[in-house]
């Protein structure tokens, strides 16, 4: 195992990895930027340095100041969360030349699946289904309307190097097709240093469920279930629950079992995640992320495996132990990601916590790292929390939901706290009845208004 790891990360992440390596006995560093210098994960962690001035580009992503930090204080080991430097294959590079430990997959398959159109033809390759489109990039309109009209429309126009639901854009007729191709590779050179895009087939209502993997590098591979991520805005997650709604015990283990089957064949080391979209009884991949998720807890509820322990393991290159045989899927999590942001507007509201009370009691979990009087600095994301039920069936957890959405007392700053205790009142959301376009179709209608 390793002697101390430095998190090279900030927010609830960080704290949620600190307390995996304090059960698991190591000790840990935190890193700050000098706006974090109040920050719970710094509090927590057995030793802290600062790393630079607020700018993520200056602290959280400053590789030089990292290393520095893991060499003044003898980490051997870092674990990047997620954002940030966690699908930087570089950075796990650069650690490996100086004998420090990257907490996540081999530099290969980060890589591999950092290039969405290699992750995409990779997956064909392994056997899973992907979405109907281009076979790699496309450069000139011929070939994209060529693609077009074989997949026919609407398309959708998907950078190479995208991510955070940035990059897309739906084509509806062969009329914008050229423009669209034109602005959205612009678009991907200006976001991303890279224009290659690619098409793909614009589905009209899926859901996006994905499926938690863990590998041990050697060719030993599980899958710990789903996650039904469709509530969105702005293609990125609001609301997550496992098991789907939309799934029965056959199409888990079927698809379970295909992912698995995959990481087995490329030795796939720690966790990831396989995204798909699911229509009609299908799916089709749209991802895969190398790194531990914001939504990770749900699975966490449900199978009672603490993840970040079993990723800390798997790069100390620990036997793996647990078989497919023993994951359980046990009762109905859902999480909700509270934002400091206007619940109508999405705004950001940075600023002190005035009032804090955390709700409590049987199947409620918090992964946060704020208290009360803390400000929130405008520089970061505005996850201020997470919460987390569990029950036993989907209702209990939702009844549980509703109660301790209610026990919930942030004040000082703006939450996106009462947008979810509108959603557990929709009918849409009790009896498990939406998509990826839901939540949005919910909102232009003023749902949050009302
Ligand atoms: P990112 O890496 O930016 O998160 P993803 O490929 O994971 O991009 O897609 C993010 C979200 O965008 C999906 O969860 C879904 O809501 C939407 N999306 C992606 N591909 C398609 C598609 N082919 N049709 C419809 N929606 C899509």
């Amino acid at each position: 195992m390793f002697d101390k790891i430095l998190i090279a990360n900030r927010g609830e992440i960080a704290m949620r990895v600190i307390r995996a390596c304090k059960e698991l006995g190591i000790p840990t560093v935190a890193v700050h930027s000098t706006a974090d210098a109040d920050a719970m994960h710094v509090r927590f962690a057995d030793e802290s340095v600062c790393i630079g001035p607020p700018a993520a580009k200056d602290s959280y992503l400053n590789i030089p100041a990292i290393l520095s930090a893991c060499e003044i204080t003898g980490a051997d080991a870092v674990h990047p969360g997620y954002g940030f430097l966690s699908e930087n294959a570089r950075f796990a590079e650069i650690l490996a030349e100086h004998g420090v430990q990257f907490i996540g997959p081999k530099a290969e398959h980060i890589r591999l699946m950092g290039d969405k159109i290699e992750a995409k033809r990779t997956a064909q390759k392994l056997g899973i289904p992907v979405v109907p489109g281009s076979d790699g990039g496309v450069t000139s309109d011929v070939e994209a309307s060529k693609v077009a009209d074989s997949i026919g429309y609407p398309v959708l126009i998907k950078a190479a190097a995208g991510g955070g639901g940035r990059g897309m854009k739906v084509v509806h007729s062969a009329a914008e097709l050229s423009v669209a191709l034109a602005t959205a590779r612009a678009e991907a050179k200006a976001a991303f240093g890279d224009d290659a895009v690619y098409l793909e087939k614009y589905l009209e209502k899926p859901r996006h469920i994905e499926i938690q993997v863990l590998g041990d590098g050697k060719g030993k591979a599980i899958h710990l279930g789903e996650r039904d991520c469709s509530l969105q805005r702005r293609h990125q997650k609001v609301l997550e629950e496992s098991p789907s709604p939309a799934l029965n015990t056959q199409a888990r283990d079927l698809i379970g079992e295909t992912v698995a089957k995959a990481m087995r064949e490329i030795g796939y080391l720690g966790v990831g995640t396989v995204e798909f979209l699911y229509e009609d009884g299908k799916f089709y991949f749209i991802e895969m992320n190398t790194r531990i998720q914001v939504e990770h807890p749900v699975t966490e509820m449900i199978t009672d495996i603490d993840l970040i322990f079993e990723q800390i393991r798997a790069a100390a290159g620990n036997d793996f132990t647990l078989k497919q045989s023993d994951i359980k899927f046990d009762g109905h999590a859902i999480e909700c990601r509270i934002n400091a942001e206007n619940p109508v507007s999405f705004r950001p509201s940075p600023g002190k916590i005035l009032h804090y009370h955390a709700p409590g009691g049987l199947g409620v979990r918090i992964d946060s790292a704020v208290y009360q009087g803390y400000t929130i600095p405008p520089y970061y994301d505005s996850l201020v929390g997470k919460l987390i039920v569990h029950g036993k069936t989907r209702t209990e957890a939702l009844m549980r939901l509703k109660r301790a959405l209610d026990e919930v007392v942030l004040d000082g700053i703006e939450t996106t706290l009462p947008l979810f205790r509108a959603l557990v009142r929709e009918k849409d959301i009790i009896d498990g009845n939406y998509h990826i376009h839901w939540l949005e179709q919910f909102l232009a209608r003023g749902g949050m208004e009302s």
